[in-house]
């Protein structure tokens, strides 16, 4: 049978804010255990929550960027649940009245519904060693944005590839605009999927199966093509979908029942008595409005029709911001787009990928291409020397000089060493003599490239041999 296929996602995002969502201590990655806490974000009986006027406002930016609509009032509740990473038995979250309702994000050609984001507050996080757990609380009370597409509402995402192109888009916007670093392996960014089939074009929905935290891009594409997979055989056979929670193992490359799913009652969400209704203006709609810069699909904009790059090129250029950003402060130092641009996807970003970090400077880099340009160093040559520097803290100009690699192409210096070659590979020549064979000639160009170190134009090498060797 044929079935319609709906996706649904739940991404949370870590936002970035110096302190936490209700209290003074750091939103920091990465410091011992248990450093970063207090009576508050530990849930001791009578510490009361000061909200962080700041995650509000960065809450209200990642909705002005997906063109969400302000509540003008929102309201944080608590979500009750006991589980040893969540101190107060219950999480400071929003439910009925969250700051952003009603946005959307284009994936390939279609305008996929948002149906809301709220913040909330992070739980601790779990240690397992061996047989015994611990509880780590920096994390606890870390302000965390929850955004909900809408699969109630017409287009879904109906394929994997469309899940991650959303995710993919929603990262970018994120980490552009400044309001989360969504660094996947930190678990800054995590996402739950839910997964529904029904008959092709029956009106009535399917039983939704969700897929709780799945970290990275790799889990969630092969997760999705699983369940997939796994309810298509199940309603082919006539059987009945049940309504649970998976877990999804990695290494199996299998989703296993975690457990059947609760229902928003089973929280008893009820408004925060110690938190006031959060009431936000028009006026600081507008001013966070113009804290804005520019996002990626107006900077892809700009890249393809002022600087004249390929789609791909921009696409590659724009994956990571760092890069992207390393891009601009090249152009500002040398005012040509589309050379850089190759530059950038033909030899950084293939050096980058290979797991080293940035590793050559601005200045170092726009001289090479310069150079090139210039026909100071032959091209070949100079991709070698940026890969000999890469990592080194050297300066390029004066590198090259002292390398001798720098173009020496006065006439004489060229023939003397080609006449040389002649001579040496007397019995190659003969042979290219008797056969005009490509290859050979190319040999003996390789001879001349490798006696002036790649000083020599090959081209220039190659007519000047032909010449030679015609009478
Ligand atoms: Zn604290």
């Amino acid at each position: 049978m044929q079935y319609d296929v709906i996706i649904g996602l739940e991404v949370h995002a870590e936002l970035k804010t110096k302190s936490k969502c209700f209290c003074s201590c750091k939103n920091e990655y990465g410091s011992s255990p248990n450093s970063n806490c207090c009576p508050v974000c530990v849930g001791l009986p009578g510490a009361l929550p000061i909200l962080n006027k700041y995650a509000v406002e960065q809450t209200i930016k990642a909705g002005l960027a997906l063109g969400f609509e302000i509540n003008k009032t929102a309201i944080f509740e608590r979500k009750n649940y006991f589980y040893p990473d969540l101190a107060k038995a219950y999480q400071i979250s929003q439910l009925e009245k969250p700051i952003c309702i009603n946005g959307h994000l284009k994936v390939f050609d279609k305008q996929i519904p948002i149906n809301r984001i709220h913040l909330e507050e992070d739980a601790g996080k779990l240690v397992h060693e061996g047989k015994e757990t611990f509880v780590d609380y920096n994390r606890g009370g870390v302000p965390l944005i929850e955004l909900v597409t809408d699969a109630l509402k017409e287009p879904h995402m109906e394929t994997a590839d469309e899940a991650i192109e959303f995710l993919t888009k929603l990262r970018q916007i994120y980490v552009y605009a400044g309001i989360a670093d969504c660094e996947l392996e930190k678990g800054q960014m995590r996402a739950d999927v839910n997964i529904s089939l029904k008959p092709k074009g029956s009106d009535k929905y399917g039983t939704k199966v969700e897929m709780k935290n799945l970290m990275g891009f790799k889990s969630i594409y092969s997760a999705i093509n699983y369940e997939i997979a796994r309810q298509k055989e199940i309603l082919d056979d006539g059987g009945v979908v049940e309504q649970e929670t998976r877990k999804w193992d990695f290494d199996k490359g299998e989703s296993y029942t975690m457990r059947t799913k609760e229902n928003a009652e089973d929280y008893r969400y009820f408004p925060d008595p110690d938190l006031l209704a959060v009431n936000i203006s028009n006026e600081d709609i507008e001013r966070i409005r113009k804290q804005l810069p520019p996002l990626p699909d107006e900077i892809k904009e700009k890249y393809i029709t002022q600087y004249g790059l390929s789609e791909y090129d921009t696409d590659v250029i724009l994956a990571d911001k760092k890069i992207a950003d390393f891009y601009e402060e090249c152009i500002l130092e040398y005012d040509k787009p589309k050379t850089v641009a190759n530059w950038f996807t033909t030899e950084i970003l293939a050096r980058i990928k290979g797991g080293a970090g940035l590793g050559i400077s601005k200045e170092n880099l726009v001289w090479i291409i310069r150079a090139v340009d210039d026909k100071k160093i032959q091209r070949l040559t100079a991709k070698e020397f940026l890969a000999d520097i890469w990592s080194k803290n050297v300066d390029a100009e004066a590198e090259a000089k002292k390398r001798g690699i720098m173009a020496d192409l006065s006439s004489d210096f060229v023939f003397s060493i080609l006449d040389k070659v002649l001579q040496e590979k007397n019995e190659v020549v003969t042979q290219y003599k008797n056969e005009k064979d490509e290859k050979i000639l190319n040999f003996l160009v390789g001879q001349v490239m490798k006696e002036t170190k790649g000083k020599a134009n090959a081209q220039e090498v190659k007519e000047k041999l032909k010449e030679k060797l015609s009478d």
